[in-house]
């Protein structure tokens, strides 16, 4: 399997793709080594989740470098992730004592009624390419946490990084046999699911969560899919800043080339402040440098799939012409690389496919609302439902929306951002489960109830 560098289209390594046969003898020696990391004790565990977490810091440079070699993701924010998978994992490794360890619900001198959280067994997680530390860490740490073997099929646009994972792992201590992964293309993924795994934790798109969850269903074993958004936000006509407020909206559509799951795909602006919010938005986009992703001080690499520009210049085609105008850019960038300008389009409505299928990519819509009332229907119109944002100086006024949008996630003056003392999670076709929180914690577990009646 080749892997090819979206900024120069150079092939940078070939990989192996797993067979069925390696993805079995993987499986045994994952099933043969569990066992005894279950039997260890708990700080041990942590330990070694620590001892991985000092890995990621002192490899950043080299971590950073690689990721973006693969995925096109400027080198500084490939160095971003990294630090924010370490933050994570400080917090997974810190509370995993409070949330993992037997939990004493009721205590009489003749009955004890106690909770006991077991592992799993072997997982099997399947991941994406646009976050491989962050949405990786979300669970196989919590999922080592808890004592089981984990087998990581990493995108087969990310596998070097997936290597690497598996590299500073077993540096970290842990037995060989406990993390490995399955390195190929979605039929590897599709492979897994024919295998007796006792957990299926994935995260990507709608279309292969929804594969996904079919298949495992008849294996009556856990399943947790987080899955793709259409995420809105609405700006009120009470923001105080407006210049501050489409800065940082802008960096929650354009982060990351706008390749994130609660990347802000819709927005929503009160017709009281929309001339001065799009002028405002539009300067900043355009202040933005677009280049080589090694380079320092870059905002917009390449996308990190090739097939991508289609999906977003058939969504700006579509958004055109049922009347859209495009604000700033509407193209591939010409040469080497799959660079797309960063394209924000206004006169928008919910009719055309920008505003309603995931554009994962630096495309935004923007529409003008009369009111709250308008801005909910809207927010409220869509298939998705990972997060919802509001910017307002009114809480209540900024919670009583959230509260009406069906998502996992609500930010007030905020958006685009994800806190491991939270759950993650989606509703309707952006998933179900839970990482991150305590949810997130023992979600890799199955809890067993103990009835310990002291007098026989
Ligand atoms: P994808 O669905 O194309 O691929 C995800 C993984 O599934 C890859 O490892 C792939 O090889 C594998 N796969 C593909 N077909 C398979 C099959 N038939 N059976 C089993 N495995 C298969 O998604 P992607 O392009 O890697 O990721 C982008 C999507 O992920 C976006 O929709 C994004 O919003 C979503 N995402 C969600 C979250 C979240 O936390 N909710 C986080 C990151 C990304």
């Amino acid at each position: 399997m080749d892997v090819i560098n979206p900024a120069t289209e150079e092939r940078i390594a070939t990989l192996t793709e797993d067979i069925a046969a390696t993805l079995q003898e993987k499986w045994q020696q994952l099933k043969a080594a569990q066992p005894a990391w279950q039997a260890r004790p708990l700080e041990e565990r942590i330990t070694v989740v620590k001892r991985f977490s000092e890995l990621l810091e002192t490899n950043k440079t080299q971590l950073a470098q690689i990721l973006t070699s693969e995925v096109g993701k400027p080198v500084t924010q490939s160095a971003n992730e990294v630090s924010g998978a370490i933050g994570r994992i400080s917090w997974l490794a810190g509370n995993a004592a409070k949330y993992l360890a037997d939990e004493i619900m009721g205590e009489t001198p003749d009955l004890e009624e106690r909770i006991a959280y077991e592992p799993l067994g072997v997982i099997a997680n399947i991941s994406a390419w646009n976050y491989p530390y962050l949405v990786g860490v979300n669970v196989f740490v919590p999922a080592l946490l808890a004592g089981n073997a984990v087998l990581y099929k990493p995108s087969e646009y990310a596998s070097l990084t997936g290597l690497q994972i598996e590299r500073l792992w077993k540096e970290a201590g842990l037995d060989a046999h406990l993390f490995l992964t399955a390195i190929g293309t979605g039929n590897v993924g599709a492979a897994l699911l024919e295998m007796p795994f006792d957990g299926y934790f994935f995260t990507g798109s709608y279309k292969t969560g929804h594969f996904i969850y079919n298949k495992v269903a008849a294996k009556m074993v856990p399943c947790q899919c987080e899955l793709g958004g259409k995420d809105p936000l609405y700006v009120a006509d009470d923001v105080t800043d407006i210049i501050a407020v489409a800065a940082a909206t802008a960096d929650g559509a354009f982060y990351n080339n706008g390749q994130s799951c609660c990347s802000v795909e819709r927005i929503y602006v009160h017709e009281n402040k929309y001339d001065a919010y799009i002028e405002a938005f539009v300067n900043e986009v355009r202040s933005w440098k677009t280049g080589a992703p090694t380079e320092e001080g870059i905002y917009f690499g390449p996308l990190t799939r090739k097939e991508q520009i289609g999906v977003l210049e058939n969504q700006i085609a579509d958004a055109v012409r049922k009347g859209a105008q495009i604000r700033t850019g509407g193209n591939r960038v010409d040469g080497k690389g799959y660079y797309f300008q960063p394209t924000v389009l206004t006169d928008v409505n919910a009719g055309m496919l920008v505003m309603k299928e995931e554009s994962f990519g630096p495309v935004i819509g923007i529409m003008k609302v009369k009111n709250d009332a308008e801005a909910i229907a809207q927010m409220k119109d869509t298939e998705y439902g990972l997060t919802a944002s509001v910017y307002s100086s009114g809480q209540a006024r900024a919670e009583s929306i959230l509260q009406q949008v069906n998502a996992g996630t609500g930010y007030w003056n905020c958006c685009d951002r994800v806190s491991a003392a939270l759950p993650w999670s989606g509703r309707k076709h952006s998933g179900f489960g839970t990482t991150l929180s305590h949810s997130g914690l023992r979600a890799f577990t199955k809890a067993k109830a103990y009835h310990l009646r002291k007098h026989s």
